[in-house]
């Protein structure tokens, strides 16, 4: 995961089973499963058939699917507020 976030890949996991694909980068990717992730490893399971049909790639984004493909990206964690006793957790 290293050498792909490092050029810059995406990465995207198929299952093929549902054919639902996800796109990722790489560089978001190895923030979250580390440096030493193997590429051939699906960092997440498809949410109805598990891991074992799940096929992850990584690959240069084209040109062409700038502004056009959609990729996850972590976002921001919202601030939340919560009331307790002065003294408690
Ligand atoms: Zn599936």
């Amino acid at each position: 995961m290293r050498d792909a976030a490092a050029d810059g890949q995406g990465i995207t996991l198929r299952c093929n089973l549902c054919r639902r694909k996800v796109h990722f980068l790489a560089s978001d990717l190895v923030d979250i499963v580390g440096p030493d992730w193997p590429m051939h490893e699906p960092v997440l399971p498809c949410h109805k058939h598990g891991r074992e049909y799940v096929d992850m790639r990584a690959r240069l984004p084209k040109q062409e699917d700038l502004g056009k493909l959609p990729v996850r990206r972590p976002a921001k964690l919202i601030q939340t507020w919560k009331t307790v006793m002065l003294g408690d957790e």
